[in-house]
């Protein structure tokens, strides 16, 4: 009986909406009202079987038209064979597979990656007549990260070429983009529960070990240090000191200092694990609960090598970001809720980011630092002259992520115009 009750409703939204046209505002706040008692026929009838049927319907539809579009491309994904190009910016998005809760929800992949820089987007729109059709978004970046490759890949062509950066004694910059859930913190900080799959931080650290004791770069006797942090609502918290409320301090000529931040030495890869979990256990402490404030923060590892000769003057330094999670207020209703603070802070210090990093791409253009804690604690990785940053903009595949999906590459693309430029001028 349900289902009859509902595509009654449905016709009649159906044709009501013809005749909005003829009867203007009224037939459109009726049909409003008509959609509304269809929503609530189905939330009622949720857990009956005929309707669930009905839901999985519209979805084998989407599936099979988005099958149907993949037989049709060719097919030439990333391969560990792909030339690593070198960009004063690159950028490359990251999608990971559908999780088990998305299984659960019978979410549907809406995410192709048919070459190694080309994202598809699938997104499902109803025309007037409620009709399903597919609109496909193309993108394309500098890399094109899969659902299978590993993160050791990823860094192999975003973080990895950035290391020599360091050592020719510039700063580097590499930032994790996206929503919550996304995989920004999996691919920088690794999974702890899987010691084979580590993080960008430890395979970073992994090089920067090797490199400090290659013929070229052992007579500078590098001393390899760490710090860790992170910003949330304009406050910087020392996530290697019990999670320290520390004050920014800018100087006469703009440099930026956070004082008394806790930087300690490193000699393994193990004792950079050490301090990653440290970290990580501070984060997840705070008077807020404990998911809700990490993922409106951002958290920065940073490297910095100093020579033996001259330890006072950093050399070179590797910035790691995991940022806040990029995700509307508006949507967030069904996870932990964003305050109107949080989200007017994130997305003020992500559109300084995104302004910072073009005019890293354009020299001598105005660097809006001050627009927010974190571009100020990066300053200097902005304005020096050999300079590298990567984004990598991290995507999850279901369709109930669609609209933050598109959110993230837009974003990302922006980035990206001038990276592009770069190239071809280079
Ligand atoms: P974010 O930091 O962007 O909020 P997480 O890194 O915490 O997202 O990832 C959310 C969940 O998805 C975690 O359980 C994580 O282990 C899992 N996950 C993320 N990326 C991957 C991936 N590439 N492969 C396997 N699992 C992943
Ligand atoms: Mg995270």
């Amino acid at each position: 009986t349900s289902i009859t009750t509902n595509s009654a409703v449905q016709t009649a939204a159906a044709s009501s909406s013809k005749m909005n046209e003829t009867l203007g505002k009224p037939a459109m706040i009726e049909q409003n009202r008509l959609c509304g008692k269809q929503k609530q026929a189905e939330t009622k009838t949720e857990k009956d079987k005929p309707i669930r049927k009905h839901i999985s319907n519209c979805q084998w539809q989407l599936r099979s038209k988005i099958q149907d579009y993949r037989r049709k491309i060719e097919w030439k994904p990333l391969s560990h064979q792909d030339d690593i190009v070198e960009h004063l910016i690159t950028v490359a998005v990251r999608k990971r597979r559908l999780n088990k809760s998305e299984i659960a929800k019978q979410e549907i992949d809406i995410i192709t990656v048919p070459t190694k820089n080309k994202i598809i987007v699938h997104e499902p729109k109803n025309k007037v007549d409620l009709t399903k059709y597919l609109e496909n978004h193309n993108f394309i970046f500098d890399y094109a990260l899969n659902e299978y490759c590993s993160n050791e890949m990823v860094y192999k062509y975003t973080a990895q070429p950035l290391v020599k950066t360091v050592f020719n004694g510039g700063y580097a910059t590499c930032f994790a983009y996206g929503q919550t859930g996304s995989g920004k913190t999996y691919t920088m900080s690794g999974h702890f529960d899987t010691p084979s799959e580590q993080g960008i931080y430890a395979l970073t650290a992994n090089d920067i070990f090797k490199f400090a004791k290659a013929s070229k770069y052992r007579h500078h006797n590098f001393i390899v240090s760490c710090s860790f942090f992170e910003i949330y609502i304009k406050k910087v918290f020392d996530l290697l000191n019990n999670k320290e409320i520390l004050k920014i301090l800018e100087d006469g000529n703009q440099q930026v200092q956070i004082v008394g931040l806790t930087e300690k030495v490193v000699g393994s890869v193990n004792e950079v694990l050490d301090l990653i979990y440290q970290g990580h256990e501070e984060r997840a402490c705070g008077q807020t609960s404990a998911n809700t404030q990490s993922s409106r923060s951002h958290a920065v590892f940073q490297f910095y090598l100093r020579s033996q000769v001259n330890p006072g003057v950093v050399y070179g330094k590797f910035s790691l970001i995991d940022l806040a999670g990029n995700e509307r207020g508006a949507d967030t209703f069904s996870s932990s809720k964003i305050t109107r603070l949080e989200a007017s802070e994130i997305n003020q210090s992500l559109l300084s980011l995104k302004e910072c990093i073009r005019a890293l791409g354009r020299k001598g253009a105005h660097l809006p630092f001050r627009g927010s804690k974190l571009t100020q604690v990066l300053r200097d990785s902005f304005i020096r002259h050999n300079s590298n940053t990567c984004m990598i903009a991290m995507i999850s595949p279901g369709v109930g992520s669609c609209e933050n999906t598109l959110n993230t590459l837009r974003y990302a693309d922006r980035v990206k115009e001038l990276g592009a430029g770069d190239a071809n001028n280079s």
